[in-house]
Protein backbone atom coordinates (compact mmCIF):
# COMPACT_ATOMS: atom_id res chain seq x y z
CA UNK A 1 0.00 0.00 0.00
CA UNK A 2 3.15 2.34 -0.45
CA UNK A 3 2.14 4.29 -3.40
CA UNK A 4 -0.61 7.03 -3.55
CA UNK A 5 -2.27 7.82 -6.27
CA UNK A 6 -3.36 11.33 -7.02
CA UNK A 7 -6.91 9.84 -8.47
CA UNK A 8 -8.17 6.26 -8.48
CA UNK A 9 -11.26 5.46 -10.91
CA UNK A 10 -13.45 3.01 -9.78
CA UNK A 11 -15.37 1.10 -12.54
CA UNK A 12 -13.85 0.76 -16.09
CA UNK A 13 -16.87 0.61 -18.35
CA UNK A 14 -16.30 3.28 -21.08
CA UNK A 15 -16.84 5.95 -18.67
CA UNK A 16 -14.37 5.05 -16.52
CA UNK A 17 -11.68 3.87 -18.79
CA UNK A 18 -11.96 7.19 -20.77
CA UNK A 19 -11.67 9.08 -17.60
CA UNK A 20 -8.07 7.36 -16.29
CA UNK A 21 -7.22 7.84 -19.63
CA UNK A 22 -7.53 11.68 -19.47
CA UNK A 23 -6.44 11.84 -15.91
CA UNK A 24 -2.93 10.31 -17.45
CA UNK A 25 -3.21 12.53 -20.02
CA UNK A 26 -3.03 15.36 -17.17
CA UNK A 27 -0.16 13.77 -15.79
CA UNK A 28 -1.79 12.44 -12.63
CA UNK A 29 -1.00 9.29 -11.02
CA UNK A 30 -4.11 7.18 -12.05
CA UNK A 31 -5.52 4.16 -10.88
CA UNK A 32 -8.39 1.97 -12.50
CA UNK A 33 -10.43 -0.97 -10.55
CA UNK A 34 -12.73 -2.92 -12.46
CA UNK A 35 -14.51 -5.81 -10.57
CA UNK A 36 -14.63 -8.04 -13.39
CA UNK A 37 -11.92 -9.81 -15.35
CA UNK A 38 -12.04 -7.97 -18.24
CA UNK A 39 -12.26 -3.94 -18.62
CA UNK A 40 -15.34 -2.41 -20.59
CA UNK A 41 -18.74 -2.74 -18.65
CA UNK A 42 -21.71 -2.46 -20.36
CA UNK A 43 -20.54 -2.37 -24.01
CA UNK A 44 -18.74 -5.32 -23.29
CA UNK A 45 -20.54 -7.62 -20.88
CA UNK A 46 -24.09 -7.02 -21.98
CA UNK A 47 -23.89 -5.99 -25.81
CA UNK A 48 -20.85 -6.24 -27.74
CA UNK A 49 -22.75 -6.95 -30.77
CA UNK A 50 -24.83 -4.72 -30.69
CA UNK A 51 -23.69 -0.84 -32.65
CA UNK A 52 -24.26 2.08 -31.59
CA UNK A 53 -25.23 4.68 -33.79
CA UNK A 54 -24.82 7.95 -31.43
CA UNK A 55 -21.05 7.75 -30.62
CA UNK A 56 -19.91 10.72 -32.73
CA UNK A 57 -16.80 9.46 -35.26
CA UNK A 58 -17.40 6.16 -34.73
CA UNK A 59 -20.56 5.21 -36.95
CA UNK A 60 -22.04 2.10 -36.13
CA UNK A 61 -18.91 0.79 -34.04
CA UNK A 62 -20.10 -2.80 -31.99
CA UNK A 63 -19.98 -2.58 -28.10
CA UNK A 64 -16.95 -4.82 -28.00
CA UNK A 65 -15.04 -2.57 -30.97
CA UNK A 66 -16.11 0.67 -28.85
CA UNK A 67 -13.84 -0.79 -25.92
CA UNK A 68 -11.12 -1.95 -28.15
CA UNK A 69 -10.83 1.31 -29.44
CA UNK A 70 -11.05 3.29 -26.35
CA UNK A 71 -8.45 0.97 -24.11
CA UNK A 72 -5.89 1.82 -27.11
CA UNK A 73 -3.03 4.55 -26.14
CA UNK A 74 0.66 4.53 -26.19
CA UNK A 75 3.26 4.88 -23.68
CA UNK A 76 2.39 9.07 -22.72
CA UNK A 77 -0.74 8.01 -21.55
CA UNK A 78 -0.75 5.17 -19.03
CA UNK A 79 -2.73 4.16 -15.94
CA UNK A 80 -2.49 1.67 -13.56
CA UNK A 81 -5.05 -1.37 -13.91
CA UNK A 82 -6.61 -3.68 -11.14
CA UNK A 83 -9.00 -6.17 -12.72
CA UNK A 84 -10.91 -8.58 -10.52
CA UNK A 85 -10.91 -6.09 -7.61
CA UNK A 86 -14.27 -4.74 -6.45
CA UNK A 87 -14.28 -1.95 -3.98
CA UNK A 88 -16.15 -2.59 -0.82
CA UNK A 89 -15.44 1.31 0.64
CA UNK A 90 -12.83 3.63 1.26
CA UNK A 91 -11.93 5.48 4.80
CA UNK A 92 -10.79 8.99 4.46
CA UNK A 93 -7.02 10.10 6.04
CA UNK A 94 -5.08 12.89 6.06
CA UNK A 95 -3.76 12.07 2.87
CA UNK A 96 -6.84 11.36 0.62
CA UNK A 97 -8.41 8.20 0.98
CA UNK A 98 -7.70 4.07 1.56
CA UNK A 99 -9.77 2.52 -0.49
CA UNK A 100 -10.90 -1.17 0.84
CA UNK A 101 -10.94 -3.72 -2.01
CA UNK A 102 -11.84 -7.50 -2.04
CA UNK A 103 -8.01 -8.24 -2.44
CA UNK A 104 -6.22 -5.73 -0.94
CA UNK A 105 -6.47 -1.93 -0.10
CA UNK A 106 -5.31 0.83 -2.23
CA UNK A 107 -4.26 4.96 -1.54
CA UNK A 108 -5.22 7.69 -3.35
CA UNK A 109 -5.71 11.66 -2.82
CA UNK A 110 -9.03 11.66 -4.90
CA UNK A 111 -11.51 9.22 -5.82
CA UNK A 112 -13.94 9.29 -9.25
CA UNK A 113 -16.69 6.96 -9.00
CA UNK A 114 -17.86 5.45 -12.33
CA UNK A 115 -19.54 2.23 -10.97
CA UNK A 116 -23.09 2.42 -13.29
CA UNK A 117 -25.37 0.34 -11.85
CA UNK A 118 -22.70 -1.34 -9.21
CA UNK A 119 -20.43 -4.51 -10.14
CA UNK A 120 -21.43 -6.57 -13.09
CA UNK A 121 -21.52 -10.09 -12.01
CA UNK A 122 -21.81 -13.10 -14.22
CA UNK A 123 -25.39 -14.59 -13.31
CA UNK A 124 -24.55 -17.83 -11.44
CA UNK A 125 -25.84 -21.67 -12.17
CA UNK A 126 -28.97 -22.04 -10.61
CA UNK A 127 -28.20 -25.22 -8.64
CA UNK A 128 -25.95 -25.66 -6.38
CA UNK A 129 -22.30 -26.60 -6.45
CA UNK A 130 -19.64 -26.96 -4.15
CA UNK A 131 -17.45 -23.33 -4.76
CA UNK A 132 -14.43 -24.37 -4.68
CA UNK A 133 -15.06 -26.05 -8.30
CA UNK A 134 -15.84 -22.60 -9.66
CA UNK A 135 -12.29 -21.51 -12.01
CA UNK A 136 -11.33 -25.02 -12.10
CA UNK A 137 -14.58 -27.54 -13.51
CA UNK A 138 -17.25 -24.88 -13.55
CA UNK A 139 -16.16 -21.28 -14.92
CA UNK A 140 -17.54 -18.38 -16.05
CA UNK A 141 -15.17 -16.78 -18.31
CA UNK A 142 -12.15 -17.70 -20.71
CA UNK A 143 -9.28 -16.92 -19.72
CA UNK A 144 -7.12 -18.93 -22.23
CA UNK A 145 -8.38 -21.19 -24.77
CA UNK A 146 -6.05 -23.62 -24.34
CA UNK A 147 -7.56 -24.51 -20.76
CA UNK A 148 -9.98 -26.47 -23.21
CA UNK A 149 -7.72 -27.99 -25.18
CA UNK A 150 -8.51 -31.85 -25.84
CA UNK A 151 -11.68 -31.73 -23.00
CA UNK A 152 -14.85 -32.91 -23.34
CA UNK A 153 -16.44 -29.22 -22.91
CA UNK A 154 -20.18 -28.58 -21.90
CA UNK A 155 -21.15 -25.01 -22.50
CA UNK A 156 -24.77 -23.48 -21.07
CA UNK A 157 -26.80 -20.49 -22.55
CA UNK A 158 -28.34 -19.49 -25.41
CA UNK A 159 -27.22 -15.59 -26.49
CA UNK A 160 -24.15 -14.51 -28.75
CA UNK A 161 -21.54 -14.84 -25.60
CA UNK A 162 -22.51 -18.68 -25.05
CA UNK A 163 -22.84 -19.67 -29.16
CA UNK A 164 -19.44 -17.58 -29.78
CA UNK A 165 -17.69 -19.59 -27.09
CA UNK A 166 -19.19 -23.04 -28.02
CA UNK A 167 -17.97 -22.30 -32.07
CA UNK A 168 -14.48 -21.15 -30.68
CA UNK A 169 -14.34 -24.00 -27.98
CA UNK A 170 -14.81 -26.38 -30.83
CA UNK A 171 -11.91 -25.93 -32.53
CA UNK A 172 -9.63 -26.64 -29.56
CA UNK A 173 -11.60 -29.32 -27.43
CA UNK A 174 -12.39 -32.97 -28.07
CA UNK A 175 -15.98 -32.60 -27.82
CA UNK A 176 -18.08 -29.50 -27.10
CA UNK A 177 -21.92 -29.37 -26.35
CA UNK A 178 -23.96 -26.28 -26.04
CA UNK A 179 -26.86 -26.61 -23.81
CA UNK A 180 -29.81 -24.08 -23.62
CA UNK A 181 -33.23 -24.30 -22.04
CA UNK A 182 -34.78 -23.04 -25.81
CA UNK A 183 -34.69 -25.15 -28.78
CA UNK A 184 -34.03 -21.88 -30.67
CA UNK A 185 -30.64 -19.56 -29.62
CA UNK A 186 -30.62 -15.49 -29.24
CA UNK A 187 -27.86 -14.84 -31.13
CA UNK A 188 -26.50 -13.32 -34.45
CA UNK A 189 -28.20 -15.57 -37.23
CA UNK A 190 -24.53 -15.85 -38.67
CA UNK A 191 -23.36 -17.41 -35.40
CA UNK A 192 -26.24 -19.78 -35.42
CA UNK A 193 -25.75 -21.13 -38.89
CA UNK A 194 -22.41 -21.42 -38.34
CA UNK A 195 -23.16 -23.58 -35.11
CA UNK A 196 -25.73 -25.70 -37.61
CA UNK A 197 -22.97 -26.65 -39.55
CA UNK A 198 -19.99 -27.19 -36.41
CA UNK A 199 -19.07 -29.93 -34.26
CA UNK A 200 -21.21 -28.99 -31.50
CA UNK A 201 -23.16 -31.11 -29.92
CA UNK A 202 -26.49 -29.29 -28.82
CA UNK A 203 -28.45 -30.24 -26.02
CA UNK A 204 -32.04 -28.28 -26.08
CA UNK A 205 -34.34 -27.61 -24.75
CA UNK A 206 -32.65 -28.68 -21.07
CA UNK A 207 -31.89 -27.33 -17.83
CA UNK A 208 -28.83 -27.98 -15.46
CA UNK A 209 -30.07 -29.39 -12.48
CA UNK A 210 -26.59 -30.90 -10.43
CA UNK A 211 -22.90 -30.30 -10.61
CA UNK A 212 -20.62 -33.23 -8.97
CA UNK A 213 -17.71 -33.86 -9.12
CA UNK A 214 -16.47 -37.04 -10.18
CA UNK A 215 -14.09 -39.57 -8.41
CA UNK A 216 -11.43 -38.74 -11.59
CA UNK A 217 -11.86 -34.96 -10.70
CA UNK A 218 -13.99 -34.55 -13.58
CA UNK A 219 -18.08 -32.94 -13.55
CA UNK A 220 -21.21 -35.23 -13.37
CA UNK A 221 -23.89 -32.31 -14.77
CA UNK A 222 -27.36 -33.61 -14.40
CA UNK A 223 -30.11 -31.68 -17.06
CA UNK A 224 -33.21 -32.41 -17.05
CA UNK A 225 -35.47 -31.80 -20.36
CA UNK A 226 -37.60 -28.36 -20.06
CA UNK A 227 -41.50 -29.64 -19.28
CA UNK A 228 -40.76 -33.44 -18.46
CA UNK A 229 -38.97 -35.09 -15.45
CA UNK A 230 -36.47 -36.76 -17.36
CA UNK A 231 -32.93 -36.86 -16.42
CA UNK A 232 -29.91 -37.29 -18.28
CA UNK A 233 -26.25 -37.18 -17.22
CA UNK A 234 -23.33 -36.18 -18.92
CA UNK A 235 -19.60 -36.25 -17.61
CA UNK A 236 -17.25 -33.32 -18.92
CA UNK A 237 -13.72 -31.99 -18.09
CA UNK A 238 -14.93 -28.54 -18.33
CA UNK A 239 -18.85 -26.33 -18.07
CA UNK A 240 -18.72 -23.13 -18.94
CA UNK A 241 -21.84 -21.22 -17.72
CA UNK A 242 -23.07 -17.79 -19.98
CA UNK A 243 -26.07 -17.17 -18.66
CA UNK A 244 -25.30 -12.84 -18.86
CA UNK A 245 -24.65 -10.38 -16.31
CA UNK A 246 -26.30 -8.68 -13.32
CA UNK A 247 -25.09 -5.32 -11.81
CA UNK A 248 -25.74 -4.99 -8.09
CA UNK A 249 -26.17 -1.10 -6.93
CA UNK A 250 -26.34 -2.08 -3.46
CA UNK A 251 -22.97 -1.32 -2.45
CA UNK A 252 -22.96 2.33 -3.12
CA UNK A 253 -25.92 2.88 -0.10
CA UNK A 254 -22.94 1.70 2.20
CA UNK A 255 -20.72 4.80 0.99
CA UNK A 256 -22.24 7.91 2.81
CA UNK A 257 -23.06 9.29 -0.70
CA UNK A 258 -25.87 11.81 -1.23
CA UNK A 259 -28.30 9.54 -3.41
CA UNK A 260 -31.61 10.14 -5.69
CA UNK A 261 -32.72 6.80 -6.12
CA UNK A 262 -29.86 4.35 -6.69
CA UNK A 263 -27.80 7.71 -8.45
CA UNK A 264 -24.86 9.56 -6.67
CA UNK A 265 -26.06 13.57 -6.93
CA UNK A 266 -23.47 15.42 -8.80
CA UNK A 267 -23.53 19.26 -9.08
CA UNK A 268 -21.96 20.54 -12.43
CA UNK A 269 -18.59 19.99 -11.50
CA UNK A 270 -18.76 16.38 -10.76
CA UNK A 271 -18.36 16.75 -7.52
CA UNK A 272 -20.32 14.50 -5.02
CA UNK A 273 -21.39 15.06 -1.11
CA UNK A 274 -17.19 13.83 -0.22
CA UNK A 275 -14.81 16.31 -0.14
CA UNK A 276 -12.20 14.62 -3.26
CA UNK A 277 -14.74 12.63 -4.60
CA UNK A 278 -16.17 13.08 -7.41
CA UNK A 279 -18.58 10.78 -9.74
CA UNK A 280 -19.62 10.31 -13.82
CA UNK A 281 -21.16 8.60 -15.93
CA UNK A 282 -24.60 6.17 -15.63
CA UNK A 283 -23.39 6.33 -11.71
CA UNK A 284 -25.16 9.76 -11.61
CA UNK A 285 -27.55 12.16 -11.76
CA UNK A 286 -28.26 16.17 -12.18
CA UNK A 287 -31.07 17.68 -14.12
CA UNK A 288 -31.14 17.02 -17.24
CA UNK A 289 -28.52 13.71 -17.09
CA UNK A 290 -29.42 11.13 -19.66
CA UNK A 291 -27.54 7.42 -19.62
CA UNK A 292 -25.42 7.83 -22.66
CA UNK A 293 -21.46 7.22 -23.27
CA UNK A 294 -21.31 10.18 -24.66
CA UNK A 295 -22.57 12.52 -21.78
CA UNK A 296 -20.40 10.35 -19.09
CA UNK A 297 -17.08 10.99 -21.72
CA UNK A 298 -18.00 14.75 -21.06
CA UNK A 299 -18.30 14.02 -17.68
CA UNK A 300 -15.04 12.00 -17.05
CA UNK A 301 -13.00 15.37 -17.54
CA UNK A 302 -14.70 17.68 -15.73
CA UNK A 303 -14.29 15.24 -12.64
CA UNK A 304 -10.53 14.83 -13.02
CA UNK A 305 -10.41 19.18 -13.70
CA UNK A 306 -11.80 19.57 -10.48
CA UNK A 307 -9.96 17.07 -8.79
CA UNK A 308 -6.23 19.12 -9.86
CA UNK A 309 -8.36 22.70 -8.88
CA UNK A 310 -9.13 20.67 -5.77
CA UNK A 311 -5.93 19.02 -4.93
CA UNK A 312 -4.09 22.20 -5.88
CA UNK A 313 -1.82 20.51 -7.99
CA UNK A 314 -0.41 23.03 -10.49
CA UNK A 315 -0.69 22.18 -13.59
CA UNK A 316 -1.31 24.15 -17.03
CA UNK A 317 -5.59 25.10 -16.95
CA UNK A 318 -7.38 22.21 -19.18
CA UNK A 319 -6.01 23.25 -22.86
CA UNK A 320 -6.20 21.50 -26.44
CA UNK A 321 -4.74 17.79 -26.41
CA UNK A 322 -3.10 18.83 -29.28
CA UNK A 323 -0.98 21.49 -27.52
CA UNK A 324 -0.28 19.08 -25.15
CA UNK A 325 3.60 18.71 -26.64
CA UNK A 326 4.20 21.76 -28.59
C1 LIG B 1 -28.55 -3.07 -24.17
C2 LIG B 1 -27.96 -1.69 -24.00
C3 LIG B 1 -27.72 -0.92 -25.12
C4 LIG B 1 -27.18 0.36 -24.99
N1 LIG B 1 -26.94 1.09 -26.11
C5 LIG B 1 -26.38 2.33 -26.01
C6 LIG B 1 -26.12 3.13 -27.17
O1 LIG B 1 -26.40 2.72 -28.31
N2 LIG B 1 -25.56 4.36 -26.99
C7 LIG B 1 -25.23 4.87 -25.74
O2 LIG B 1 -24.71 5.97 -25.65
N3 LIG B 1 -25.49 4.12 -24.63
C8 LIG B 1 -26.04 2.88 -24.73
N4 LIG B 1 -26.30 2.16 -23.60
C9 LIG B 1 -25.95 2.74 -22.28
C10 LIG B 1 -24.43 2.69 -22.06
O3 LIG B 1 -23.98 1.35 -22.18
C11 LIG B 1 -24.12 3.25 -20.68
O4 LIG B 1 -24.53 4.61 -20.66
C12 LIG B 1 -22.62 3.16 -20.40
O5 LIG B 1 -22.18 1.82 -20.39
C13 LIG B 1 -22.31 3.80 -19.05
O6 LIG B 1 -20.94 3.64 -18.82
P1 LIG B 1 -20.33 3.64 -17.35
O7 LIG B 1 -18.86 3.45 -17.53
O8 LIG B 1 -20.85 4.81 -16.60
O9 LIG B 1 -20.99 2.36 -16.64
P2 LIG B 1 -20.88 0.81 -16.96
O10 LIG B 1 -20.76 0.57 -18.41
O11 LIG B 1 -22.02 0.20 -16.24
O12 LIG B 1 -19.52 0.38 -16.28
C14 LIG B 1 -19.39 0.40 -14.88
C15 LIG B 1 -18.25 -0.54 -14.51
O13 LIG B 1 -17.95 -0.39 -13.13
C16 LIG B 1 -17.70 -1.66 -12.56
N5 LIG B 1 -17.96 -1.58 -11.12
C17 LIG B 1 -19.15 -1.34 -10.54
N6 LIG B 1 -19.03 -1.34 -9.19
C18 LIG B 1 -17.71 -1.55 -8.94
C19 LIG B 1 -16.95 -1.65 -7.74
N7 LIG B 1 -17.53 -1.52 -6.53
N8 LIG B 1 -15.62 -1.92 -7.84
C20 LIG B 1 -15.04 -2.06 -9.06
N9 LIG B 1 -15.71 -1.97 -10.23
C21 LIG B 1 -17.03 -1.71 -10.17
C22 LIG B 1 -18.68 -2.57 -13.28
O14 LIG B 1 -18.27 -3.94 -13.21
C23 LIG B 1 -18.62 -2.01 -14.72
O15 LIG B 1 -17.63 -2.64 -15.49
C24 LIG B 1 -26.85 0.89 -23.70
C25 LIG B 1 -27.08 0.08 -22.57
C26 LIG B 1 -27.63 -1.18 -22.71
C27 LIG B 1 -27.87 -2.03 -21.47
Amino acid sequence: MSEIYDVAVIGGGPVGIFTAYYASMRTLKTVLIESMPQLGGQPQQLYPQKKIYDVGGQFAVTGAQLITNLLETDERFLYDRMLATTVQGFTATPQGYVIQTNKSTVQARAIIITVGNGPIQPRKLACDYDPHLEGKQINYFVSDLEDYRDQTVLVAGGGDSAVDWALEISHYAQQTFLLHRRSTFRALESSVQQLAHSKVQLLVPEIIKACQLTADQRLAVTYQTIKTTTTHQIIVDKLLVNYGMTADSRLLRKWQLQLAGPFIQVNSTMHTNLPYIYAAGDAVCYPGKERLITLGWAEGPIAVNSAINDLKITKAPAGHSSSLFN
